[in-house]
C-alpha cells in the first residue's frame, strides 16, 4: 500500500470538463505563459492545492489581460462568472453580496478561465465561518533585509508558535517573503485567533525592536520585518498554497520543508515552470502532515 506522505508519482491529473476561451492568451508574457498553460500547471498540482482551497470563501485576484494589463482583486461574485464557481452566502451576514467559492478541479478551471491570476483563500472554511483552521503568520521585509533574516524570522515564528503547543509550517510567497502557517483544529473563534496573533507579533518586536515591527506603518520598516499578523481577521484573506502570483516571474507560493530554507531558494524561486519538476522528484509532500498536525489555540499567555 501506497504511503500517503509519498508523493504522488505515476498518477494523471484527474479530467477536466471546463473549456477555456482563447487558451493561447499570454498571461505572463517575459515567460510565455499562456492561459492553459496556467490551466496545465493547476491540473498537475491540484491533488496538493485542493485542501486549501476548496470549500473556503475566495478573494480573488483578476487580470484578464494579463500580468501588465489592469488587475481587480474581487471578494465577491461578478457578473458572467464561470458556472463552476459557486456563491456562498456569509451565514453572519445575510445582506452582503455572495462570496465565491469552489468545489473540485472544475472550479479551479473555472478560476482560470475567469482569468483569475491569484487565490486568496480565507482561513476559515464554509463548514465554519468563525473558526479558523489555519494561522498565517505573513513576513513582510522592508526595503535593504537580507534573505537569511527572512528565513531567521520563520523559524522564530516557528518556535513561538510550537512553544503555544501549534505545529508550523513554511511556504515561500511568490513575492517577497515567506508565510508561517499552523493548522488548527478549529475552536478558537476568530477574535481570539486575532489576539493570538498580535501578541506573538508584538512580542517579536519587542524582544528584537532592531529587527521586527508588528504595525503597519511604512516609515518604521526600513531594514525590519514586519510581522503581519492582518491576515488572521474575519475576512482578510492570504495567496494559497500553489497559488501563482501576478506578477513578473511567474512565481508560485510554494510550501516547502524546514530544511529547505537556505540560500538555495528566495521567495519567488519556485514557478509555474519548475513546479512540476520538483513535485515529480519529491519523495515526501513537506505539508503531508499540515491536517493531521492540527491543534485547538490555546488561552494566550503574557508573554504571546
Ligand atoms: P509578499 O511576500 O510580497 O508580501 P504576500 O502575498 O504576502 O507577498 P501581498 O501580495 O502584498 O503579500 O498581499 C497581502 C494580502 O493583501 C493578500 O494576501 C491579500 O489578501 C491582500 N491583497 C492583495 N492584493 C490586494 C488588493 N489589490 N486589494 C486588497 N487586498 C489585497
Ligand atoms: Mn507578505
Ligand atoms: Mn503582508
Amino acid at each position: 500500500p501506497k504511503s500517503k506522505a509519498a508523493a504522488p508519482k505515476a498518477e494523471k491529473p484527474p479530467s477536466r470538463t471546463v473549456r477555456l476561451t482563447h487558451p493561447d492568451r499570454i498571461y505572463w508574457p517575459d515567460e510565455g505563459v499562456t492561459k492553459e498553460g496556467l490551466a496545465d500547471y493547476y491540473s498537475e498540482v491540484w491533488r496538493y492545492i485542493a485542501p486549501h482551497i476548496v470549500g473556503r470563501p475566495l478573494a480573488l485576484l483578476r487580470s484578464p489581460t494579463g500580468i501588465e494589463g489592469q488587475t481587480f482583486f474581487q471578494k465577491h461574485a461578478w457578473k458572467g462568472i464561470n458556472a463552476k464557481i459557486i456563491d456562498v452566502q456569509d451565514p453572519a451576514d445575510k445582506d452582503d453580496e455572495p462570496y465565491v467559492a469552489i468545489e473540485d478541479l472544475d472550479g479551479l478551471i473555472g478560476l482560470v478561465q475567469s482569468a483569475v491570476l491569484e487565490i486568496h483563500p480565507w482561513g476559515s472554511t464554509l463548514a465554519d465561518w468563525e473558526r479558523p483552521d489555519r494561522i498565517i503568520m505573513d513576513l513582510d521585509p522592508g526595503e535593504g533585509v537580507e534573505w537569511q533574516a527572512i528565513i531567521d524570522a520563520a523559524e522564530e515564528t516557528r518556535e513561538r508558535l510550537q512553544a503555544a503547543g501549534l505545529e508550523a509550517f513554511v511556504k515561500t510567497s511568490g513575492g517577497k517573503g515567506l508565510h508561517v502557517c499552523a493548522p488548527l483544529k478549529p475552536s478558537a473563534r476568530w477574535p481570539a485567533v486575532k489576539a493570538f496573533c498580535k501578541a506573538m507579533a508584538d512580542a517579536m518586536a519587542k524582544d528584537s525592536p532592531d529587527k521586527y515591527v508588528s504595525t503597519i506603518s511604512k516609515s518604521k520598516r526600513r531594514g525590519k520585518i514586519l510581522i503581519d499578523y492582518l491576515r488572521n481577521q474575519r475576512g482578510m484573506t492570504a495567496v494559497a498554497p500553489y497559488s501563482t502570483r501576478a506578477r513578473p516571474g511567474a512565481a508560485v507560493s510554494m510550501p516547502i520543508a524546514w530544511s529547505e530554507l537556505s540560500a538555495d531558494i528566495g521567495p519567488a524561486y519556485f514557478t509555474v515552470e519548475n513546479t512540476p519538476t520538483r513535485l515529480h522528484a519529491l519523495s515526501v509532500d513537506p505539508w503531508a502532515d499540515f491536517a493531521k498536525a492540527a491543534a485547538p489555540l490555546k488561552a494566550i499567555t503574557s508573554k504571546g
